[in-house]
């Protein structure tokens, strides 16, 4: 089964991912960590990457294409986090692969804005915790848990414009051939999993 997820931030996109790729057995592809190991191995490809972002700009789409598409050469199962950013990426994937389904998860603006200005993240393992729910600043992991200075409503806001103005396209390009399904992203992680489960059962081919 092969998954793209999206969610803006906020939905528990992040945990959701976890989730999905432990149930079914996906491998779990960021390509931002991607990147980053293939900087930290100093692959040839990983070198040419490192020289954009030196000179401070964004790895082209055909290098993270080409990353990409090693990665996924020979899984046939494997959930895409947070990519393809843009319509011209979702082309490139594409010819490379055939996607199986896009899970959408979304949530209200209220709610992404809530969550975000009261979200508490691990430094240490990545975990993000809200403060309305957990009563301490210590991770699971037992590091302290820390704010990000950035989530402020304001700047929330313009993040979930821009999240919008990406993925609508892609959402668009995606849904002409029937392959979204919107998932609601209330709820606790388990019933969003449940809801994710529910969506994936026809896709699901291990059952
Ligand atoms: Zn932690």
């Amino acid at each position: 089964m092969k998954v793209v997820l999206f969610g803006p931030p906020g939905a528990g996109k992040g945990t959701q991912a976890c989730e999905i790729s432990a149930y079914y057995g996906l491998t779990h592809i960021s390509t931002g960590d991607l990147i980053r190991k293939n900087i930290r191995e100093k692959t040839p490809i990983g070198l040419v990457a490192l020289d954009y972002i030196e000179r401070g700009k964004l790895a082209p789409d055909e290098v993270v294409m080409q990353l990409l598409g090693r990665e996924i050469a020979g899984l046939d199962g494997y959930l895409l986090d947070g990519f393809p950013r843009t319509l011209a990426q979702a082309k490139m994937l594409d010819e490379i692969t055939d996607i199986d389904v896009v899970i959408n998860l979304q949530l209200d603006d209220e709610l992404v804005v809530s969550r975000i200005v009261n979200r508490m993240v691990c430094p240490v393992c990545g975990r993000s915790y809200n403060k309305l729910l957990h009563s301490t600043t210590v991770c699971d992991c037992g590091a302290t848990l820390t704010m990000r200075t950035d989530d402020t409503p304001e700047i929330v806001e313009e993040r979930l414009k821009v999240y919008r103005e990406q993925t609508l396209p892609i959402l668009d390009h995606y849904g002409a051939v029937g392959k979204v399904k919107d998932i609601d992203g209330n709820g606790s992680v388990g019933e969003v999993f449940e809801k994710i489960k529910k969506a994936l059962y026809d896709y699901d081919k291990k059952r």
